[in-house]
């Protein structure tokens, strides 16, 4: 995949979490004790895998400081 900023091919990976949390998208950042999945905008990016670090496939340009993946 190419940077979308600097046109140079990115480099294929992954992007992951700690092992209690998965990644998760929404307008603004919920309270730690409020149900994220309320939250306005909310995307579920990746689901909890028991026993397996929270992954998704990326690609990132390091030299842009970007990443890109898909959900
Ligand atoms: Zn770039």
């Amino acid at each position: 995949m190419k940077c979308p900023y600097c046109e140079k091919e990115m480099r294929e990976g992954y992007l992951y979490g700690s092992k209690d949390g998965a990644f998760s998208f929404s307008n603004e950042i919920p309270g730690v004790f409020s149900n994220a999945k309320n939250e306005e905008g909310f995307i579920q990016i990746t689901k909890l895998k028991a026993g397996h670090r929270i992954s998704v496939k990326a690609y990132v340009c390091e030299e842009c400081k970007k990443v890109i993946f898909d959900y």
